[in-house]
């Protein structure tokens, strides 16, 4: 089964990822966490895919499909993937279309998570991952059981991203609205969109994901 999850950042794309890949043995592929892999290592690409994303721009099309392309191929794909953060722009769409058809793939499910723009700001500066296994939480919404230390993998050290700052949420929404939404459309004519109410309670949100997915 494969899988998009749609929705502008702080939506809780990654959050849901996280929790469908474990039920349904499929895995997730975030171009985010892709990209901030390749600024990690320190490389001459990671210093330019930095810039842009500090300044809540983004990466080039031509990057990003060359990525996901070759991240498909590998074996850990075989069962199915869930698409988090990718497709972005219409070039993006048009281009995975072609990419599956070769591999003799399809998207079986595109999920929309509807938001309020205004709840975003607080959810993403509120934003928190565990170093060790990356494990998402929130100051407020999602705590660890225990303070301080990580629910899955017991380690105690957190990372904030550099880019989760009000500023740059901003200008992501508005690249969201302008680039990405109009997505929304093309999949809703190939019938494969289903929505859901991205305003409720984690748990609420994965049992409607679940009921979607069958
Ligand atoms: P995205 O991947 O779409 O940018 P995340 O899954 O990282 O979003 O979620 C953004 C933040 O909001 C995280 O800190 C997460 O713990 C929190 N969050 C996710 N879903 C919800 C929800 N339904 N209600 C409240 N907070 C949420
Ligand atoms: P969020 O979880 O807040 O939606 P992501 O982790 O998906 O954010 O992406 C972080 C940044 O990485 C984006 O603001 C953008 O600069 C870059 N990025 C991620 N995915 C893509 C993509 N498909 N195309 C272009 N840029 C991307
Ligand atoms: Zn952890």
């Amino acid at each position: 089964m494969n899988l998009i999850l749609m929705g502008p950042p702080g939506a809780g794309k990654g959050t849901q990822a996280q929790r469908l890949q474990k039920t349904y043995s499929i895995i997730q592929l975030s171009t985010g966490d892709m990209l901030r892999a390749e600024v990690a290592s320190g490389s001459d690409l990671g210093k330019q895919f930095k810039e842009v994303m500090d300044s809540g721009g983004l990466v080039s099309d031509a990057m990003i499909i060359a990525m996901i392309s070759s991240r498909i191929d590998q074996d850990d794909c075989k069962n199915g993937f869930i698409l988090d953060g990718f497709p972005r722009t219409t070039p993006q769409a048009e281009a995975l279309d072609q990419m599956l058809a070769e591999k003799e793939l399809k998207i079986d499910h595109v999920i929309e998570m509807k938001v309020d723009d205004d709840a975003m700001v607080k959810r993403i500066t509120g934003r928190f991952t565990c170093a060790g296994c990356g494990a998402g939480y929130h100051d407020e919404f999602q705590k660890p059981e225990k303070e301080g230390v990580c629910d899955q993998c017991e380690g105690g050290k957190f990372t904030r991203r550099d880019d989760d700052i009000e500023e740059t949420v901003r200008s992501r929404l508005q690249i969201y609205h302008d680039q990405t939404a109009p997505i929304l459309d093309y999949y809703k004519d190939k019938g494969v969109m289903e929505t859901v109410d991205g305003m409720a309670v984690i748990d609420d949100v994965t049992e409607q994901m679940n009921a979607v997915l069958g």
